[in-house]
């Protein structure tokens, strides 16, 4: 059964092309200082402002030597020392060597670095006996090694990792000029929904979602604008979008975008915006919401995403289907989804053709190196323990039904976000 089989669902791709299609990314800017721009998307390449080592060093505690002066003799007097941060600076006399250490600069005319283990010293005499023959410019740093002054070090539209941030301060570059962050304001929708802090009453529950979706867009860089529950009341919510689109980029709820409950989501969009109620053929979260809260003369224009409520589904569908999104609003050209990577089913996962399923799986590798993947058990879209003690998602096809244990799967082990 392919999805012409599924008439009315519309495939993930369409769905993540489409949204993409309508995003412009943020074009403001700003400079920051290195130690704070962890996480911040790059608006501008880095090149290299200087050569990586700036100087010719020793990698070596040892001695520095002139190869020839070892052809004729294995023994040295020393000369002199080059500390790193203080080099030698006098006259090195042919015939004698010089103590350096790790980091230190190379003096003129040394071309090879002997080991202090491969030497001997007594008094001011080193013997060399058993480092030779020597290589031309062993245990020697050259110049440029790492990075040529000049070269690129990281492309405009990258998203600084904690690797990244020692690499440009090495560069000697105190700043960076990057995007600013997306702002994204999202509430939760549901009169039985309850924050934090306060006694449930017959029928209601904790809304769980809010903070799902704040820890989601402050890990993926996004400037986080909680709003808060509201209720299904037309004219509350009308409000809330509104409030809402006035401070961000783009607007995120949760709930109301299935059938019957999504009325007013809908007819409040029908009045301030463009608006498609999608369904996803994605298994958990088919119902899906997209479009855009058009520009007033007191608002600006915001893109509108509509999560569904379920736990599963609000968190899947924001992973899945906004995260793109976000990473284009944001500049981060550099974003991909997860790969698929073939693993070897250990458990049964129940499955019926139609929509693709990210089921919650646990990944390992075996004795001979595979992976294999296990059901995290109850596949529930309101299970959300399904997901955290998962560590990867399995990704069924469409078109594929229950799977067998020892049959090949398809896994996307989680985002760094996610963790
Ligand atoms: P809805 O999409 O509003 O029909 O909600 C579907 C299911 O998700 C219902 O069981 C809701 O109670 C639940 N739900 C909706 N929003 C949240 C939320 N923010 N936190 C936890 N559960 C929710
Ligand atoms: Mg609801």
């Amino acid at each position: 059964m392919g999805c012409c089989d599924t008439p009315g669902l519309m495939p993930i791709d369409t769905a993540i092309e489409k949204m993409l299609e309508s995003i412009t990314p943020v074009s403001t800017v700003f400079d920051i200082p290195l130690e704070n721009a962890m996480g911040h998307v790059l608006s501008q390449a880095i090149t290299s402002p200087m050569n990586v080592p700036p100087f010719d060093n020793s990698a070596m505690d040892g001695y520095a030597v002139r190869m020839a002066d070892l052809t004729q003799q294995t023994q040295l007097p020393l000369a002199g020392k080059s500390f790193a941060g203080v080099p030698f600076t006098g006259e090195w006399p042919q015939g004698t060597c010089i103590r350096i250490m790790t980091g230190a600069q190379i003096p003129v005319g040394c071309d090879a670095v002997i080991m202090q283990e491969q030497a001997t010293a007594q008094g001011d005499l080193v013997d060399f006996t058993q480092a030779l023959p020597l290589k031309p410019y062993q245990n020697i740093r050259p110049t440029g090694d790492d990075i040529q002054q000049g070269a690129l070090v990281l492309p405009q539209g990258h998203r600084l990792t904690t690797r990244d941030i020692p690499l440009i301060a090495t560069l000697g570059i105190p700043s960076v000029q990057v995007f600013s962050k997306p702002k994204v304001a999202f509430f939760s929708t549901g009169d039985e929904l309850k924050p934090l802090g306060t006694e449930l009453k017959a029928g209601e529950i904790y809304d769980s979602n809010r903070y799902g979706i704040k820890a989601m867009l402050e890990k993926f860089g996004c400037e986080a604008i909680d709003l808060g529950v509201i209720p299904d009341d037309k004219a509350q919510l009308k409000q809330a979008f509104q409030n809402a689109q006035q401070q961000a980029d783009v607007v995120i709820t949760s709930g109301g975008v299935s059938v019957g409950e999504a009325d007013y989501t809908k007819q409040i969009l029908d009045e301030l915006g463009e608006i498609g109620f999608w369904k996803i053929a994605m298994k958990p979260g088919k119902p899906f919401a997209f479009g855009k809260l058009l520009a007033t003369t007191e608002h600006q224009a915001a893109i509108f995403c509509g999560l569904p409520g379920n736990p599963v589904s609000a968190m899947l569908t924001f992973y899945i289907l906004v995260q793109p999104l976000l990473a284009k609003l944001a500049g981060h050209s550099e974003w991909q989804p997860q790969p698929n990577l073939p693993a070897v089913a250990t458990t049964v996962f129940k499955k019926s053709p139609g929509r693709t399923d990210y089921q919650r799986g646990i990944y390992c590798l075996n004795d001979q190196g595979q992976l294999e993947v296990s059901t995290t058990g109850n596949q529930s879209s309101g299970a959300f323990r399904s997901m955290s003690i998962a560590n990867c998602f399995v990704v069924l096809e469409q078109e594929r039904g229950r799977v067998e244990v020892g049959e090949t799967v398809n896994i996307q082990m989680f985002r760094p976000e996610f963790y």
